[in-house]
């Protein structure tokens, strides 16, 4: 009999906010036991090729993927692209320019942070974020977790960081138009990263009308009840389900990689939808 195959669908590397490396990553694929995994970069396709070239070595499959922000007045949505084409020059000229902007709004947010009284050093930051790729801020957190500023990394966002909170800096993001057109004419299938933080579903059906394919319907911050939730939109708007453990390394605590974790059929569906994408990146699902 040959044993049911899973993976884990969204996995950071230390190019954007996971303290983890390729070889980390990799090695903590192997050892639970994943067939594949998802490399999903905030806003970076750099931990991509490096993970692969391992993944080669150790028997892991690494499907290229990202995760791109879209700001709204009362919302942040993550939205993952699976198995786009990484290489391509435009897509990371487009990447480096969104990079570039979330290194100056650190500074921005430094000086919010000096303000209320919490001071960390810009250089402290980019040291946390191995100065590779994206800096966000779960490394301006484990700065203020260090100046001792804060107890845990619930207070940096709870109190300062976190979406609409005083220290809050938005960077240089792309609109749901763009951010859709961007995964599709790369070639990805495009699906909302952990629904249930967006706060308000009302916000897909806006995705659905630039081409939206999927909802991250399992991940860590998912209960059952939520998942379930979104296992019946999925099926009622025509959407694959997809799930990850949003593993950061220890960036948030402990390591998740396959605590969240789908059979690979559903990998099979994603691959299956990508190649209908790169046929034609105008199709829609369900005939739209
Ligand atoms: P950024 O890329 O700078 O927008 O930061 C995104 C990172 O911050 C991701 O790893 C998120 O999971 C994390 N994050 C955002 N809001 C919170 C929150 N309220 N609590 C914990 N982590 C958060
Ligand atoms: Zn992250
Ligand atoms: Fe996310
Ligand atoms: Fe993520």
């Amino acid at each position: 009999m040959t044993q049911a195959k899973y993976a884990d669908l969204h996995v950071h590397t230390f190019y954007s906010d996971s303290t983890f490396s390729p070889e980390e990553v990799v090695s903590c694929a192997k050892e639970q036991g994943l067939a594949a995994i998802a490399i999903c970069d905030h806003d970076t396709v750099d931990g991509i090729d490096p993970c692969m070239a391992l993944g080669l070595e150790n028997g892991v499959e690494i499907i290229p993927g990202i995760e791109m922000s879209v700001e709204k007045m009362d919302a942040e949505i993550h939205v993952l692209g699976y198995f786009i084409d990484w290489k391509q020059e435009w897509l990371r000229k487009k990447l480096k320019e969104i990079q570039d902007s979330r290194v100056e709004r650190i500074f921005v947010m430094i000086e919010k942070l000096k303000a209320m009284g919490v001071n960390i050093d810009a250089e402290e930051v980019f040291k946390i974020a191995v100065n590779k790729g994206s800096v966000g801020r779960l490394h301006v957190a484990k700065a203020m977790l260090n100046s001792g500023a804060i107890k845990n990394l619930r207070e940096a966002f709870g109190k300062y960081i976190g979406f609409a909170k005083p220290c809050y800096v938005p960077y240089a993001k792309l609109s749901t138009k763009d951010t859709m057109e961007l995964i599709l004419k790369s070639g990805g299938v495009p699906v909302i990263a952990h629904p249930d933080l967006i706060g308000n579903d009302e916000y897909i059906s806006e995705f659905i009308d630039y081409g939206l394919r999927g909802l991250e319907v399992y991940h860590t911050d998912h209960k059952s009840h939520v998942s379930k939730k979104y296992e019946a939109m999925a099926k009622e708007l025509g959407l694959i389900m997809t799930g990850g453990s949003d593993c950061h390394g220890m960036g948030k605590g402990r390591i998740l990689m396959g605590t969240v974790r789908v059979t690979y059929e559903l990998v099979e569906r994603l691959k299956e939808e990508a190649r209908k994408i790169k046929d034609d990146p105008s199709t829609r699902p369900m005939g739209k």
